[in-house]
């Protein structure tokens, strides 16, 4: 693959758009599992972010022969004790859309019935627990068999009906109180500039940098 080009071990869509957006910047091309169909899903058996980020790297890495970048990333929500976590993706089941793990998500904050998290906005959301997006990156270089790792969060809160419709996944539940706007109203650069996605990718960036 030339040098240029930066294979991404995800078939996630939202997450391709924005390694896309990010890594335009240093002038590579990102490329995906989504670009090779027949390769299997990977088996995400980690315990935590960092290591399914580092399971995925490494089979992509391995069957390729490629350096490879993987990201495996999740909302950890206060009032669920950090639930979803690493279920994010799979929190309303197994193929669940985001729709189907964002109405999960507010079913489950409902049923708890827990005091606010925070004042109602103006139009009467209400914000039902703190919560975090977490990203944790392996960069995984089969050809010496080392990984590069690095993690970014983003604080914010989840309210109880969805706005914006850029993003992907909870983004629309996400509310960041310091820009009074929630995540999926944020422009891609906004995005790239607050999240956790981009805060990860600017510390790989930094110890690559240093090596
Ligand atoms: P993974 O592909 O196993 O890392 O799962 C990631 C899941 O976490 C996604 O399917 C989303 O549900 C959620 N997620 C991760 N990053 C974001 C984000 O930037 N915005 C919204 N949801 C996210």
């Amino acid at each position: 693959m030339a040098e240029t080009k930066i294979l991404i071990a995800t078939k996630n869509e939202g997450k391709v758009r924005e390694f896309a957006h990010a890594l335009s910047k240093l002038g590579k091309e990102v490329v995906s599992l989504n670009d090779f169909p027949a390769f299997p899903d990977i088996v995400e058996d980690g315990d935590t972010f960092a290591a399914n980020a580092r399971i995925k790297a490494k089979a992509a890495g391995d069957a390729f022969g490629v350096q490879v970048l993987a990201d495996d990333s999740g909302l950890r929500v206060k009032a669920l004790g950090g639930a979803p976590g690493v279920y994010s993706a799979r929190y309303a089941g197994e193929g669940a859309s985001d729709s189907d793990n964002n109405a999960k998500l507010l079913k489950e904050l409902a049923a708890l019935d827990a005091p606010a998290a925070a004042e109602p906005l103006n139009d009467g959301t209400r914000l039902l627990s703190g919560a975090q997006f977490v990203c944790a990156l392996a960069l995984y270089d089969p050809a010496t068999g080392s990984f590069t790792e690095a993690e970014g969060t983003v604080d914010g809160l989840i309210a109880d009906r969805p706005r914006g419709d850029g993003g992907f996944g909870y983004d629309p539940l996400f509310w960041l109180p310091q820009l009074n706007r929630a995540m999926a109203e944020l422009s891609k650069e906004e995005k790239r500039q607050i999240g956790h996605r981009g805060h990860a990718l600017e510390q790989l960036l930094q110890k690559l940098s240093s090596l």
